[in-house]
């Protein structure tokens, strides 16, 4: 699933590129391969996943300092470079080529003999899901009901792995901690390193007899529809986190977090810009001169009569105010402006060629 492209490549951007411009160059691509427009186009499909991988990286600035540090596969080589990279929660569990780099760093950081925390099982990971939303939806948050494919905790174990009746043992090669730790001498000073373990691969304890349901592992995948709520005054190219519906972790491992990438589908009606809604009027010309009321939809639904002044002339914008869009995290709505448009008619009945012509011999 994951993208072998390089991340500033798939989003089109140098990579000194400022958060804004990723942001906007991510925006861009959401409405490029828009899934409303690519229906069962698989490659839309895997141009807007790998999209969506970029920008969680680039748009954060801790994954992207990373990325930049060593690319998608970890480190290439040892240190150099590095020095401005902070691990996460430091022996975080993060694995890169058999070793944890979390504490590799921490030995650096903290000094030589520096006590090692015992291993933590390890996080699920993040899911990504896209959502359409409708403009009101946006605008005013919703309750929607997601359907997740993850791994959830086994419902025959309860999530310890082993048969029912049977329980698991303290790996004898680690004695439970997970790791198999080498002590190596470099050019940096005495360096501690340590492994996973080859018996349990990590997990601390071995499994006699695995559950049959999830195979030893504790989770299994399954489709989960799961209720979230979405905060009003999203736009699209925003996503949502919600906190631990991601994948369940193996053995007890907090779970990971979902992330809703959001998609706000386009209302002929209106035109959002930030929490200002706009929506055009057509009127005639003698609408203009004379003034006129109309109804105009609001998206809330029902509408609002505007009363349109005599003499109005085009482009002219009238402001109610309130009855507009909304930004995360404002308590008010923004505006809803009302732009006139003067339609010239191009086809006249003889009675209205005739009392334009009498108008138009007042005006000389
Ligand atoms: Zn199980
Ligand atoms: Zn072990």
């Amino acid at each position: 699933m994951a993208t072998d492209r390089d991340y500033y490549e798939v989003l089109g951007v140098p990579r000194g590129a400022s958060p804004d411009d990723i942001k906007k160059a991510y925006r861009e691509l959401v409405k490029k391969y828009h899934p409303d427009l690519h229906k069962d186009d698989p490659q839309a499909a895997k141009n807007m996943a790998d999209v969506n991988e970029a920008y969680d990286t680039l748009s954060d600035p801790v994954k992207r300092q990373q990325y930049d540090a060593y690319g998608k596969a970890g480190p290439s080589g040892f240190p150099g470079g590095g020095q401005g990279w902070a691990p996460q929660g430091g022996g975080s569990g993060e694995t890169f080529g058999g070793f944890d780099i979390g504490d590799l760093f921490g030995s650096f950081m903290g000094g030589f003999g520096r006590q090692q925390a015992t291993t933590e099982v390890p996080r699920g990971r993040d899911i990504n899901v896209s959502v359409t939303l409708t403009l009101a939806e946006a605008i005013f948050g919703v309750k929607k009901e997601i359907k997740v494919r993850r791994l959830d905790v086994c419902p025959t174990c309860h999530g310890s792995g082993a048969a029912p009746g049977t329980s698991s043992r303290v790996c004898p090669t680690c004695n439970g901690t997970g790791e198999v730790r080498q002590v190596q001498d470099t050019i940096f000073g005495r360096v501690v390193t340590s492994g996973v373990c080859p018996t349990c691969r990590g997990e601390g304890h071995v499994i006699d007899s695995p559950c049959s349901t999830c195979k030893g592992s504790g989770v299994v995948r399954m489709d989960k529809t799961i209720e979230v709520t979405i905060p009003a005054g999203v736009d699209t190219g925003m996503k949502v986190r919600i906190a631990g519906q991601g994948d369940a972790g193996k053995h007890g491992g907090q779970p990971g977090d979902l992330y809703l990438f959001v998609t706000v589908e386009r209302d002929s009606r209106f035109e959002r810009q930030g929490s200002s809604l706009y929506h055009t009027v057509r009127i005639s010309p003698v609408q203009a001169v004379l003034g006129t009321t109309v109804a105009v939809p609001l998206v809330e639904g029902g509408t609002e009569t505007v009363t349109i002044p005599a003499g109005s002339q085009h482009g002219t914008e009238l402001r109610i105010r309130g009855k507009g869009a909304q930004s995360v995290g404002e308590r008010r709505r923004g505006d809803y402006i009302v732009r006139i448009e003067i339609v010239v008619p191009k086809t006249l009945t003889a009675e209205q060629r005739r009392l334009y012509r009498q108008l138009a011999d007042t005006e000389k």
